[in-house]
Formats: structure tokens, sequence, C-alpha cells
């Protein structure tokens, strides 16, 4: 993530609410380590009939990773992450086919 990207989440996370002290020491400071991703396994959706109801009916899972953000307590250490899609909409500088304008 670049700058503007971080600076997004932190207002994200904000205006979301997301203000709580840290559920294992009460510290209130907190810092933006990093993006990963973590992987979800799901069943296709519920079809009747054709290839995705056969996947379905036995029960065949499919995997996808989700990016994620991981933000640490700067006092104990201890680990949250968010989901990246729901804090960042912007793209990285050169990659915003897709996304908002950073001039929004
Ligand atoms: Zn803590």
């Amino acid at each position: 993530m670049d700058q503007y990207q971080l600076d997004e989440v932190a207002r994200n996370l904000k205006a979301k609410g997301a203000l709580k002290p840290c559920p294992r020491c009460d510290s209130s400071n907190f810092s933006i380590i990093g993006e990963s991703e973590i992987v979800v396994e799901k069943l296709p959706p519920k079809t009747p009939g054709g290839l995705l109801g056969g996947l379905y009916a036995l029960g065949v899972t499919t995997k996808t990773t989700m990016p994620i953000v991981v933000i640490a307590c700067d006092n104990c250490g201890y680990i949250s992450q968010h989901a990246k899609a729901a804090l960042v909409t912007s793209h990285p500088a050169g990659l915003g086919l897709l996304g908002r304008s950073r001039n929004e």
C-alpha cells in the first residue's frame, strides 16, 4: 500500500467508528502494519442443476484469497485484520482504471 492508501485506511476506520481500544490491553494507539491475504474456502452458490449445482451437491469448495489490512496495537502487539475492500477504494498510483479517482 502506498501512503495514499494508508491514509485512506486510517480515515475509513475513523469514519466507520472502528475506534475502540485494544481488546487485550485497552491502549488506544495502533499502527497499520501493512497488508496480507487470507484464504477463504466456500461452497459454490446453491444452484439447481448445472455444473454449479453439481459441485454444490458434492460439497466441492472453491478457494479464493481476500486482501486484508493488518493493524497492531502499539503497546501489546495485538493484531487485528480488516478486509481491505471495506477500507480502500483507490488503487495504487498508475493502476486507477477501476477505482475512484484520487481527486474525488
Ligand atoms: Zn494492546
